[in-house]
This record gives structure tokens, sequence and C-alpha cells, in this order.
């Protein structure tokens, strides 16, 4: 079957469906070879590589659609080469801004500048892109195979393991526990994964919290590929450009200021024009988050 995606062609057939040994023994029981927890860029990215290796593969993810919310901004080559041997470059170019150099300034002095030129894996260092666009791309792609599929509004409640299989229970959008079996079970579940806790594998290491606001606007015009790290011991700041005029600011909450002071709309406009941004920037996201840094 030919299916048309976005502008590209996907020969559907290519890829054959194998199915690994789940078996269940239990006529209720769904069996794949893999399940994978999360439908974030991970889990998507998986899924991609299981369905072009032909791997029956269900994605189940908790909320009802993919997330719109400001997240992981910058991508490397590495991730781009993903991309390519995924098939889906030419889809995912619109969501990205390839070539991204860093400028580290304080009080107006340039501190550093970093503009990479190799290209070691054939694409550019840094680049940046639109996360939820992105996500869209990798959903887009999954209907390139019959052998995957993605359930949302569907949370894995718990799991369970044998020598052979894993029995994983979800809570459908109907609200009724199912059971499916499966070989692997892939925790792509993000920071906060559940899978991880529920194995009691700890986070090792230490971090050092901290609160930022993060803000997505789109301005009148394209910005320069200039990331601008503001090195202001009084408010640490950095601003990263996207695709679609877009632009990152993030703005690191000082002690005593809170979340709804921070998130107002004159508190955003007073920061942006500070860092040298336009005030009639229009905001499409806006949040304050706590960064952790941890190995
Ligand atoms: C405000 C903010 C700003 C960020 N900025 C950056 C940045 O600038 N650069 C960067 O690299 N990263 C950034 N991050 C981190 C970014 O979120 C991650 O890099 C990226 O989203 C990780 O992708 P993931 O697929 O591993 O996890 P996630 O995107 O977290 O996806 C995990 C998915 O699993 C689902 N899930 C969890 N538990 C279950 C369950 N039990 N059952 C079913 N589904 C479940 C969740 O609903 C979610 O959709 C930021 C994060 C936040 C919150």
């Amino acid at each position: 079957m030919l299916m048309h995606i976005e502008g590209t062609f996907y020969m559907r057939d290519t890829y054959t469906c194998q199915r690994h040994d789940a078996t269940t023994g239990n006529q209720d029981s769904e069996a794949v070879s893999v399940v994978i927890v999360g439908a974030g860029p991970t889990g998507l990215t998986v899924g991609n590589l299981l369905g072009m290796a032909g791997i029956d593969t269900l994605i189940v993810e908790r909320n009802a659609s993919l997330s719109d919310y400001p997240k992981a901004i910058s991508l490397d080559d590495e991730g781009l080469r993903i991309c390519q041997a995924l098939g889906l470059e030419s889809a995912m170019s619109k969501s990205i801004l390839l070539n991204i150099s860093a400028h580290y300034v304080s009080a107006g002095r340039l501190l550093a500048k970093v503009a990479p030129s190799s290209k070691r894996n054939g694409h550019p260092l840094i680049s940046t892109f639109n996360q939820p666009e992105f996500e869209t791309a990798l959903l887009e792609g999954l209907k390139r195979f019959e052998c995957v599929n993605v359930r949302f509004q569907s949370n894995v409640e718990s799991f369970e393991q044998t020598d052979s299989r894993v029995i994983v229970t979800i809570r459908t959008p109907t609200g009724t526990l199912q059971t499916v079996t499966c070989s692997y079970l892939l925790a792509c579940d993000g920071g906060r994964s559940t899978v991880r806790q529920k194995l009691n594998i700890p986070m090792k290491g230490t971090t050092f919290a901290q609160k930022w606001l993060v803000i997505d606007a789109i301005s009148a015009e394209d910005p320069p590929p200039i990331a601008m790290f503001f090195c202001n011991p009084g408010r640490p700041a950095v601003t990263v450009p996207s695709p679609h005029k877009g632009r990152r600011w993030e703005f690191m909450l000082l002690p005593g200021e809170t979340e709804k002071e921070m998130l107002s709309k004159e508190r955003i406009a007073a920061l942006i024009q500070q860092a040298g941004g336009s005030a009639n920037s229009t905001i499409i996201r806006k949040t304050v988050y706590t960064f952790h840094s941890t190995l």
C-alpha cells in the first residue's frame, strides 16, 4: 500500500511484521513483542525504529494527544542522523532550524563564541526544533507500519515480569483495565518515569534544582541563528532561535520570586525587553519548570 503523508510517499508494505514469542496462553490478553510506555520523542522514535525492523509494537500514552508544551529545543547531529535513518528527514525538516551558534555575553561584552563548523555526521552540530511539530512528524511516520500501534489516554498502571515475558496492566480510556503481554517493556516515560520507580531504580548523583521561566514567542522576522547566554549572576538567562520565526526565552527565578508573578504578561514583556528582545513578541507558550541536571 502506498501512503501519502504531508507530501511524502511511503511504501507501507516495505515493512513486514515479525511477531516475537510473547504468547500468553490466555485468549483475553493481547500479546505483542514490545510495549513502549510514553509517546514523547523517545517513545515515538523507538516506535519508528522498531517499525522499520518489522517488530510488532504497542505504544501506550497516558495523555489524550501529543503534548503542546515548551520542552526540549536543541537537537545535535546524532539526533539529526537518527531522523535521517528513520527516513523522516524531509518530513521533519520544517520543524528544525539548522546550524545554530552560541554567544556567551556579560554586561554587553562577548565572552565566548561557539560556532561549530564540523559536520562529523553529515549534519550541523547544533540545531533547534519545535517539539510539538517534531513529535507530530514522528507520529505520522508510524503510519507506515502496520505492526506499530499507538493508544492515547491509556496509562500503564503496573507490570509484572516472569522469566520470559512482561505482563503489563493498562488503564484504557473507558476506565477498564487491560492486560498486554510482551517480550520487552521499554520505559520511554520521561524523567519522572513510573517504570523506573516501580523497579526501584534511583536517580544517582546530585542535582542543583533551579526554577526557570520558559517562554516560546513568535517575532515578526526570522531571528538570527544565534543562541545568546546571558552570564549575569543577577539574572541568568538564555534565548534560542527556533523554527518559524520562533524564539525561546528562559530566565532563572531568583529567591522569593513566585511562579504567578513571573508568568504575568507585564513581567514577561519587561524581562524580554531587558534582554534585548522586542516587547511586541507574540507569546505562544509559557511555564515555570524546575531544572535538574544529574547522571
Ligand atoms: C519546561 C521544560 C523545558 C525543557 N527544556 C528542554 C530543553 O531546552 N532541552 C532539552 O533537551 N530538554 C528540555 N526539557 C526536557 C524534555 O522534556 C525532554 O528532553 C524530552 O521531552 C524527553 O523526551 P522523552 O520522550 O524521553 O520524555 P517525555 O517527553 O517526558 O515523554 C514521556 C511520555 O510518557 C508518558 N507517560 C509517563 N508515564 C506514563 C504511564 N505510566 N503510562 C503511559 N504514558 C506515560 C507521558 O505522558 C509523556 O508523554 C524540558 C522539559 C520541560 C518540562
